[in-house]
């Protein structure tokens, strides 16, 4: 799917390409966790072990061309798949492998926490998002249900375009849409889609998210200027998806995002937190449970959640492993559960 070229670009900036059309890369908190920095604010939030996390992506390939998107576009845009598809237990072996090898650097390294490195090597969690969007994989589903039966936890975040993909998913731990803008106007430029449908693909997902039985959330990337408006349309779209969360971030100016977007465009925490009390004054059934200043975001839940926030791992995986469907409230708990 990717020329040499693009590989070897990849390559330098420390992605690892696992078969055709999949990569992992070590997040910057992964590190953090295992040299005492502390941990993500999904660490904070839901109790996902950051040291414990593989970043990757099961799909190269986008149907967007954001703005905001710091990793840039590292394969073509493309609507429709097109090429091999890996299969799922070839895609998580040579992941988990792609993804320990990046780590050994740690092992020597005087500042590691010499039993989280040993942790490390065991993958709790993955996080389907790196670049590309990993949904469009065709065989998505299958891929969560095999991480699931090794007891590894999965989020997956979305940016909307591909409703078909969404209906395939049974079981996932926490799935997330992207919601970039308030309207369609405003979506249309800082997304830049390639489906003439995009706006139309966002409501029907949206549908979807509101229909499903496992953990949701909503991602709002706060852009200074541009998509800090308008909370009647956030008020519209939140309430069409229902979310159980809402994740309003600041959006960080770095990587690729510097070629169209200013260094004013990044908000201050305060500034975040400022947005995140007017909307939620518009919003009956939110209320902040938490927030993680040095990512600027702040973590909004839905009030039938009884603040249970986070995930009860032992429980999703009784349950999705003996062929059941896990429930929202079926495996969220108000105390922190570690998957170890
Ligand atoms: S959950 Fe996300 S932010 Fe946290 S360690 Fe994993 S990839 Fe990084």
């Amino acid at each position: 799917m990717l020329s040499k070229v693009q590989i070897a670009e990849l390559e330098k900036q420390q992605y690892r390409m696992v078969g055709d059309h999949s990569a992992v890369k070590v997040c910057g908190w992964t590190k953090n966790m295992l040299t005492g920095k502390g941990g993500c604010y999904k660490y904070k939030f839901y109790g996902i072990r950051s040291h414990q996390c593989m970043q990757m992506t099961s799909s190269m390939h986008c149907a967007n061309r954001c703005t905001f998107c710091w990793r840039g576009e590292k394969a073509p845009v493309q609507k429709k798949w097109n090429g091999v598809v890996d299969s799922p237990d070839e895609i998580i072996e040579l992941s988990k492998k792609e993804h320990t090898k990046l780590l050994l650097g740690y092992g020597g390294n005087d500042k590691t926490n010499s039993m989280m490195y040993k942790q490390s090597k065991e993958v709790r969690h993955v996080a389907l998002s790196l670049t590309g969007e990993p949904i469009a994989y065709p065989k998505i589903n299958e891929l969560l249900e095999k991480f699931h039966q090794q007891k590894i936890s999965t989020f997956l975040v979305t940016n909307a375009q591909y409703p078909e993909q969404i209906e395939k998913i049974k079981n996932i731990t926490q799935f997330y849409i992207s919601v970039d803008a308030p309207n369609k106007v405003k979506l249309k430029e800082i997304d830049r889609p390639l489906f003439p449908d995009f706006y139309e693909r966002l409501l029907k997902s949206l549908d979807l998210m509101k229909q499903a039985t496992y953990r949701t959330c909503i991602r709002l990337t706060l852009i200074k200027g541009q998509n800090d408006l308008d909370m009647a349309g956030y008020k519209q779209l939140i309430e069409r998806g229902s979310p159980d969360f809402i994740e309003v971030k600041g959006y960080m100016h770095v990587g690729a995002s510097r070629k169209y977007l200013e260094r004013e465009n990044m908000p201050m925490h305060s500034e975040v937190d400022d947005f995140t009390k007017e909307l939620i004054e518009s919003l009956d059934d939110y209320e902040i449970v938490s927030e993680h200043t040095a990512s600027r975001v702040l973590c909004l839940i839905h009030k039938r959640m009884n603040k249970q926030q986070y995930i009860d791992f032992p429980k999703f995986f009784e349950i999705v492993n003996n062929d059941g469907i896990a429930k929202t409230l079926d495996y969220s708990s108000d105390k922190m559960t570690p998957n170890c």
